[in-house]
């Protein structure tokens, strides 16, 4: 079925881990790798663990005992993520700019716009994905404080997605070569997936159950629950709308808003409408490609009203990417529900659960951005989008000759 609507060819794995093995025969370059949120709930399936299996800790003692000299959570920049996206949200809603924005961290979704419904790209946020945001972060920001050279970090991404591949090789994913000026650069260098990295351990004869658990780097490691629900489909809706509802009021937001119940589920299209400080927002939660395209036509024949749509492209968000451990053919909502539930208990414990109150995300925005939508914000965290609808008629072009030129 994927073969027929996954538009980013990214459906046969490559495997990637021989360019990480690369960069670490050379004793100058230092390799940082940064795990995304549903990574942790699906790894310990590849050794025997039941579906679901919280293994941040082994994942990162993992990661260490393979040389990774950083190990830092993708899940901080979920929430740089999150103050970008939400900040666009109240600034179109507040100045009735286009709506409904659609969410923008599933490289698939972005491409499927851009191919099938380029009219409406302008719907997408132009905020980049945490993988887009966390590259150029860590050859800056992270490289200052750190005192590394830019052109000495190696950065990979671990992923439980293929289309991750991808979207690194987007042109546009090249803030940190234009700030440092450096055309060499790349903001990040290699993806690799879950199973990947199964796969490297079990070569190396490491068991995840053998070893004791480990930490992230104490900088740019620490993330809110908000951050960590990204991996299942409504988990970017509810953190944004948890960010959005302090950025338009100056409160965090009660409980319901908190947990937002009706985004929460598998059902393909689900859909809340909430209130905030008298204003009414409209929100649709979209997983798979099918319901996604039946939601566009909708929105096109104005036969629904939204102001914020959630769409991934995975059934079940994230912790079911292409990248994920099989542990049933054909993959089942089980499995996938157990990861999600992992995800969201995780978020339950946290005792940070809104982006915005992250003191390292507020301390990123104090040094170094400045404020969402800043200037530099948008330089770095920000991307536009292409009309790729040509592919469709055979037509290949490149890239940089269908993104719109800079005025
Ligand atoms: Fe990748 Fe699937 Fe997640 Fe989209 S939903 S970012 S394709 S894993």
């Amino acid at each position: 079925q994927c073969a027929n609507v996954c538009p980013v060819n990214s459906i046969s794995e490559v495997d990637d881990t021989y360019k990480i093995k690369q960069a670490m025969q050379d004793p100058s370059m230092r390799i940082v790798v940064s795990t995304s949120p549903s990574v942790r709930v699906a790894l310990g399936e590849e050794f025997g663990m039941p579906a679901g299996t919280f293994v941040e800790g082994l994942m990162v003692a993992a990661l260490r005992s393979l040389g990774f000299h950083y190990v830092l959570d993708t899940n901080f920049s979920a929430d740089l993520t999150i103050m970008e996206e939400a900040a666009e949200l109240v600034k179109r809603i507040s100045t009735h700019g286009t709506l409904p924005q659609f969410t923008s961290c599933c490289p698939a979704w972005v491409k499927f716009v851009e191919t099938f419904y380029p009219e409406m790209r302008n719907h997408l946020s132009s905020a980049k994905s945490p993988i887009g945001m966390q590259g150029p972060t860590i050859k800056t920001y992270f490289a200052q404080k750190q005192k590394l050279a830019a052109d000495r970090i190696f950065n990979v991404a671990l992923t439980p997605c293929t289309a991750k591949k991808f979207e690194i090789g987007r042109p546009e994913m090249n803030a940190a070569a234009a700030e440092l000026d450096d055309v060499n650069l790349r903001d990040m260098d290699a993806v690799i997936t879950t199973r990947e990295l199964a796969r490297w351990l079990k070569a190396e004869g490491i068991d995840l159950n053998a070893l004791k658990p480990s930490e992230y780097d104490s900088f740019m490691g620490p993330a809110s629950g908000a951050g960590i629900i990204f991996g299942n489909t409504g988990g970017v809706m509810e953190a944004a709308i948890r960010t959005a509802y302090w950025m338009l009021t100056d409160e965090n937001p009660k409980a319901d808003l908190v947990k937002l119940t009706p985004v929460r589920g598998m059902d393909g299209i689900r859909e809340a409408e909430l209130e905030i400080n008298g204003i009414p927002v409209r929100a649709a939660v979209v997983h798979g490609t099918e319901n996604a395209r039946q939601l566009m036509e909708k929105i096109k024949a104005k036969a629904v009203n939204y102001d914020f749509v959630e769409v991934m492209t995975c059934r079940g968000g994230c912790i079911g990417g292409g990248g994920q451990p099989k542990s049933a053919v054909p993959m089942n909502d089980e499995i996938r529900q157990a990861r999600i539930d992992s995800l969201y208990q995780k978020d339950a414990d946290s005792t940070i659960r809104f982006s915005h109150e992250n003191p390292q995300i507020q301390a990123v925005y104090k040094e170094f951005y400045s404020k969402p939508l800043s200037e530099k914000a948008e330089r770095f965290l920000h991307t536009e989008y292409a009309d790729r609808s040509a592919i469709l008629n055979g037509v290949h072009p490149k890239v940089t000759d269908i993104l719109p030129k800079a005025e």
